[in-house]
């Protein structure tokens, strides 16, 4: 799915705890959209694209690199060591990393009708390839209905508890926010 997705729904899992602190919320979130971060090789490929010798990270390593088991141990362990409640806040960065590979198994389909398996067990093994055959395609109605659930999810969150993704960026950005979607909802 769009990193975009994984965010807000990223989000919704850092939510999970209502007593969360601002940093526990950032980590899990941040977790959650970190696979994608080996989608980064586009950019070396798009540069190298009409070169002689053109790149191909995104094309070899998307979907790779940063969706296994290793890297779901790397993120887990790095959120453990970023926050001061080290238990929830692994636990739901792990969650948070493995619905990412769910979200993709079930809805990242190439445009061209490409299956995009997830090689769960790398770099320990090649034998096991996560792939469903219902998946749809990364433009798909579904990831656009699944976004707008997890944005308005985020909207309710805030209104209730006071906290958005904007508190990422800006304590004052995120009270801004919230103050006004308080105004033009009231209870
Ligand atoms: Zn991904």
């Amino acid at each position: 799915m769009n990193p975009i997705t994984h965010f807000f729904l990223s989000w919704g899992v850092a939510n999970a705890l209502p007593n969360s602190t601002r940093r526990h919320r950032a980590i899990i979130t941040l977790a959650g959209v970190a696979p994608d971060l080996d989608g980064l090789g586009i950019v070396a490929e798009v540069l190298t694209s009409k070169t002689q010798q053109p790149l191909h990270w995104w094309t070899d390593y998307h979907h790779v690199l940063g969706h296994n088991i290793l890297a779901a141990i790397v993120v887990t362990s790095i959120a453990a060591l970023l926050a001061s409640s080290r238990v929830h806040t692994a636990l739901l960065a792990c969650l948070a990393v493995h619905l990412h590979l769910l979200c993709d198994v079930v809805g990242a389909r190439g445009p061209d009708g490409d299956q995009w398996p997830i090689p769960y067990l790398l770099p320990f093994s090649s034998s096991v390839q996560w792939m469903w055959h219902g998946q749809w395609a990364l433009n798909g109605w579904q990831n656009i209905a699944i976004t707008i659930a997890a944005v308005g999810a985020a909207f309710v969150l805030a209104r209730r508890r006071g906290y958005s993704p904007l508190e990422m960026v800006s304590t004052r950005a995120n009270d801004v926010f919230v103050d006004a979607i308080r105004k033009r909802f009231p209870l």
